[in-house]
């Protein structure tokens, strides 16, 4: 096995129990350190951010690599997040520690490479009970004037399967999804146009076999509930351009919020494709100038 699959086995291994602020309160927190520690031991300054919810306090992770020398307080960041807590019961390996891996394995991979952009590495807690972390992530940005290039979320990322009615369409999308539930679905609003064309060159140009289904929806999505369930939504409500990475969650995953969302029943290689192509996003727009 290679030094990387060994490297994702366990981290998935780490992440996927059950966390959650009511039933599982300890994992949740031990999640918040795992991701700390792992970010800090790949070099990123680590920090949190606190907000207030349902009574108490919780903490985004936030992980930061500027470029050297850098004009950093002119520079916009690019923001790559995915949360951390599950719903209740479910030890949540496609949901959403499939994301949290991808941010994990930007952290490792992404950690010599020379930058022109900052980017923010941030995993959020309490999008389960109304994308809680990532509003007051966004909310706290907008009131600080902060300017970013834009924020990739990754869904669930690490479910797909090959044989034909494997994927059903999600209600009320414009446009024809393949029966076979093997595509990463890059779903982002006009503003996040860019953004969104950056995402899918890169899988195009790092993963050629890939296929990748893209949605753009007008305003913030209202019309369509279904592409607003992700941290992603917290970002386009208060006007910042962002983009969502996802394996279409219960439109095609059967353990979709069950006990039974294990690692086992995810597809390391369909995991590895969007690794690739986040990290070769990250490149596009944030790495130097020449690439
Ligand atoms: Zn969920």
């Amino acid at each position: 096995m290679s030094n990387d699959r060994t490297r994702i086995i366990r981290h998935l291994q780490a992440l996927a129990v059950e966390r959650h602020p009511e039933t599982a309160p300890k994992a949740l927190l031990e999640t918040a350190h795992y991701l700390s520690d792992a970010f800090s031991q790949c070099g990123w300054t680590v920090t949190q951010q606190l907000f207030k919810a349902e009574g108490r306090t919780y903490p985004n992770i936030l992980a930061i690599r500027n470029p050297a020398g850098g004009k950093r307080d002119s520079a916009s960041p690019l923001l790559i997040g995915a949360h951390y807590d599950t719903v209740a019961g479910s030890p949540g390996a496609d949901d959403n520690a499939s994301g949290l891996l991808v941010l994990l394995e930007a952290a490792e991979r992404l950690k010599n490479i020379p930058l022109s952009q900052p980017i923010w590495l941030i995993a959020f807690c309490l999008e389960e009970q109304g994308l809680l972390g990532s509003t007051a992530f966004a909310t706290r940005l907008r009131k600080m004037k902060q300017r970013i290039r834009g924020a990739i979320i990754l869904e669930c990322v690490g479910y797909a399967r090959h044989e034909d009615g494997s994927q059903r369409q999600p209600t009320g999308v414009p446009i024809p999804v393949p029966t076979v539930g093997n595509f990463l679905g890059i779903v982002g609003n006009e503003p996040s146009r860019s953004l969104v064309a950056a995402v899918e060159q890169s899988a195009k140009h790092s993963v050629p076999a890939f296929q990748t289904l893209t949605l753009t929806v007008p305003g913030c999505g209202e019309k369509l509930p279904d592409v607003r369930r992700s941290d992603h939504a917290a970002f386009w409500d208060k006007g910042f351009p962002a983009v969502m990475l996802t394996d279409t969650a219960n439109f095609r995953n059967p353990h979709y919020h069950q006990p039974t969302d294990r690692i086992e029943t995810l597809n390391l290689d369909f995991l590895d494709a969007v690794i690739e192509t986040v990290i070769a996003s990250i490149q596009i727009l944030a790495g130097p100038p020449h690439i």
